[in-house]
């Protein structure tokens, strides 16, 4: 039997919006769900771990990294680089697994270009007000970052339109709840489910 592969599932969102802290619990919640490790140019935060929130790595290797043809996507955010490893999605997928990349709307824009299949998600907060109040709570950044990653918020925002779901997270276990709801309905999609269950649908239409 071949093996159906995966959905990649895109996920952007303003800077302090929480998709990280969504998605992590949503990877401890959802089986068979995987998210791609990114490669950045930024400097390490505190209790950030090499290989595990990023591979972090420096310019250098990054601009040879392109040049090899390694990324699937890769744009400056922030003023750091940040790519997606194309042979870990295409592991990743081909094994079938769902796999979901946490990036900015530029990479968006290339991952849609690249592979139309994709699925995306935007993740709002409440409030300007709201964004502000989880970057400083989260204690990464100091205020200069806070403020640029403000002013950046509305440009991120206004890209939303190229998306195809939306979820707002006020009440944190909600917007899990919508994250579940977008990957279950699909996993239930005819096609996944023709996929998942040949044998038994060949059993129950046999003589
Ligand atoms: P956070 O969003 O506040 O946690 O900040 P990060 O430094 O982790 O991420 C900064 C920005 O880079 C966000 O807009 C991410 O969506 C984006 N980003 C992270 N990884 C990637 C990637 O592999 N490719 C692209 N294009 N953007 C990324
Ligand atoms: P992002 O990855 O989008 O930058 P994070 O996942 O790091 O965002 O979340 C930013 C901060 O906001 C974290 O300290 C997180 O614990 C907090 N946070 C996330 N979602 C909510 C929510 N619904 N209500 C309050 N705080 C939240
Ligand atoms: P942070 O540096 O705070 O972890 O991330 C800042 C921004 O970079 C986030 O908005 C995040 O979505 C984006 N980002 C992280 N990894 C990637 C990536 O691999 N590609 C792109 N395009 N953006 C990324």
């Amino acid at each position: 039997m071949t093996q159906a592969t995966g959905t990649l599932y895109i996920v952007s969102a303003p800077s302090g919006a929480g998709k990280t802290s969504l998605v992590k619990a949503l990877i401890d919640q959802l089986e068979s769900l995987k998210v791609s490790v990114s490669h950045t140019t930024r400097s390490m935060r505190p209790g950030e771990l090499d290989g595990v929130n990023y591979h972090f790595v420096s310019r250098d290797v990054f601009v040879e990294q392109i040049k090899q043809g390694d990324f699937l996507e890769h744009a400056e955010v922030f003023g750091n680089l940040y790519g997606t490893s194309q042979s870990a999605v295409e592991k990743t997928l081909a094994e079938g697994h769902d796999m979901i990349l946490e990036i900015d709307w530029q990479g968006a824009q290339q991952v849609r270009h690249a592979l139309p299949q994709a699925r995306s998600i935007f993740i709002l907060p409440p409030s300007r007000e709201a964004l502000r109040e989880r970057l400083t709570n989260r204690g990464t950044d100091d205020n200069g970052v806070i403020d640029k990653r403000m002013s950046q918020a509305r440009d991120e925002i206004s890209h939303y339109v190229e998306y195809d779901f939306l979820v707002i997270n006020d009440d944190f276990n909600t917007a899990l709840d919508d994250l579940k709801s977008i990957l279950r309905s699909h996993r239930l999609s005819q096609a996944c489910q023709q996929d998942r269950y040949q044998g038994m649908l060949a059993a129950l239409l046999s003589d």
